[in-house]
């Protein structure tokens, strides 16, 4: 009838939580990483369907996320974000490029006006200046790279999964507008970064799972390609 679609599998303790064909249509896609230690969820949607997330986040990892890692205040990134902190109490981790824009609710800049949705306003718990991490277990970490480009405190972040390295690169297409306070050139340097991480995986936000390493290299240089000086 209309059960919810299960949480999908990506590798190893990562998993689908969000998107346009399991939650709402304009929700990017959502991943939650499953540690012992942590359960990181990356992006959370819009805002109207933050419970479907959580709920599938909850099914995915058997307990509520313990962070939520928002790789930019876009609406359809980070719509969700207040709400789902306030039902589990999770860490809300972000760069302080795109902080104030979250935390001030900012229409404009999260693109909220163009989706003609309302932007709950949610200070991040914890503000990054640079890269960052979040322990995974003793072991592993999910490791967080500042990539500027598409906004000024867009981040990626990539694991360890089975062996299998998976890169969470969310908008890493783009795209780019003056009122993002997007860089074309901070963005180039970024997806360099990225393609010298070589990964077997790449979990994107809106154009779905990429892999083995040839088709993520091959995606990401297209990207560039599209995007020359
Ligand atoms: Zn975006």
């Amino acid at each position: 009838m209309n059960e919810a679609p299960p949480p999908r599998k990506i590798a190893s303790g990562v998993f689908m939580v969000g998107g346009p064909d399991l939650t709402d249509p304009r929700d990017c896609l959502c991943y939650l990483v499953a540690g012992p230690q942590a359960r990181v969820l990356i992006d959370c949607g819009a805002g109207p369907s933050a419970a479907a997330i959580l709920e599938l986040a909850v099914k995915a990892g058997s307990r509520p996320p313990s962070h939520l890692l928002l790789t930019h205040a876009h609406i359809d990134h980070a719509g969700g974000a207040a709400e789902i902190r306030r039902r589990t109490g999770c860490r809300i981790v972000m760069h302080a490029g795109d902080a104030d824009v979250l935390a001030s609710g900012d229409r404009r800049r999260s693109a909220a006006d163009w989706y003609a949705l309302g932007l709950e306003s949610a200070a991040p718990d914890q503000i990054l200046e640079g890269d960052g991490a979040i322990a995974l277990s003793p072991q592993e970490d999910l490791t967080i790279l500042h990539t500027p480009g598409h906004t000024p405190g867009s981040l990626a972040a990539w694991c360890l999964a089975g062996g299998q390295k998976v890169l969470f690169g969310q908008d890493v297409h783009g795209p780019f507008a003056p009122a993002f306070g997007s860089d074309l050139e901070q963005w180039r340097a970024s997806m360099r970064r990225l393609l010298e991480l070589k990964a077997d995986v790449l979990a994107e936000g809106h154009f779905g799972v990429f892999r083995p390493q040839n088709e993520v290299t091959a995606f990401i240089e297209e990207q560039l390609a599209a995007h020359r000086d």
